[in-house]
């Protein structure tokens, strides 16, 4: 599973620009997979269930956060934007990869006030252009941030882990699942980051009778952080709420009672800021009841997001054990 995270992650996928992933998802599916993409992109997978189950729909986003160039100056030098929440701070002398595969090094200016974080406007991107003529981008490029894959002891760390985490384990999730009662839409979605836009359209299109999402989750487990009861290599966040949504109790409950039973230590998860396809997806059509299984993630929205191993592997478990059995979601 880790060459695929691999893969995955590599993959150049910001929002709205998401060919690549998509084209890499469907190489991975099982053999005569039943697929679909909607209009907007969203590529939809669906396996039939045995009978007598339910139709639940599990979401994870293909998009990744990045940037778009807003304007090339007199030495070539570009300005940009943001695509989706991208933070100043990890920037400086970073490099982004624009999908042609062109390289940039992002600059700073020089501050009036160098104790205060600058906010996006300051930066510029250098792409070795020694004008405009000669500049090989042009206003409306976007471009993701360019960073390998790693592993760093038991924890492994890439650039778009957020989600393509996600979307591994759903590949995983679909290789390993025997027999379920359930019709299953495993959906891919696009544009999470820029506001959850692609799930909105795919649980309207989907109808699920219940939905998952599978995304990542903030810690609180790092030097002088902001508190937070989740922590890496804990096990699966079980989302209770989010800036977004509340957790249908009744999904929340399934997710929580499933992780007990299979002896899978897990965590409760409350976050702050933030929020998943699955606030998108609960309130489709007449509504839907949701919740979400969460990655517990360092560095999130940094072109090095970390996430513990154990966790992956324990998310595919409560997964496959949830989806086995008829649910009961009261
Ligand atoms: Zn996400």
């Amino acid at each position: 599973m880790k060459e695929l995270i691999r893969s995955l992650t590599e993959c150049f996928g910001p929002s709205g620009h998401e060919e690549a992933v998509r084209a890499l998802i469907r190489r991975e599916l099982p053999r005569g997979a039943e697929t679909r993409v909607d209009a907007m992109g969203n590529l939809i997978v669906h396996r039939t269930g045995a009978a007598g189950g339910r139709r639940i729909m599990l979401a994870a986003h293909m998009d990744e956060i990045g940037i778009v160039v807003t304007h090339v100056d007199q030495k070539g030098f570009l300005r940009f934007g943001n695509v989706g929440g991208v933070l100043s701070m990890p920037l400086t002398g970073g490099r982004v990869r624009f999908a042609q595969g062109i390289t940039g090094v992002i600059g700073l200016e020089k501050l009036e006030d160098p104790s205060r974080v600058p906010s996006l406007d300051k930066f510029y991107i250098d792409v070795g252009a020694p004008g405009p003529a000669d500049c090989p981008v042009r206003v409306g490029d976007v471009a993701c941030f360019n960073r390998d894959f790693e592993e760093v002891g038991a924890r492994i760390v890439a650039k778009a882990m957020d989600d393509r985490i996600g979307c591994a384990i759903l590949l995983e999730v679909m290789k390993e699942l025997g027999r379920s009662p359930h019709d299953l839409y495993f959906v891919f979605t696009v544009q999470e980051e820029v506001g959850v836009r692609g799930a909105g359209t795919s649980g309207y299109g989907v109808e699920p009778e219940i939905a998952l999402a599978v995304d990542i989750t903030l810690t609180g487990d790092t030097p002088e952080c902001a508190p937070m009861a989740v922590a890496l290599g804990s096990g699966p966040a079980i989302k209770i709420k989010d800036s977004g949504m509340l957790a249908h109790t009744g999904v929340k409950d399934w997710l929580l009672r499933t992780a007990e039973a299979g002896g899978i230590p897990c965590q409760r998860e409350v976050l702050v800021r933030g929020t998943t396809d699955a606030s998108a997806i609960q309130v489709s059509r007449a509504g839907v009841p949701a919740g979400c299984v969460s990655i517990p993630t360092r560095y999130a929205h940094s072109p090095s997001e970390m996430v513990d191993y154990g966790d992956v592997e324990a998310v595919v478990q409560l997964l496959l054990r949830a989806l086995a059995e008829p649910v009961d979601i009261g």
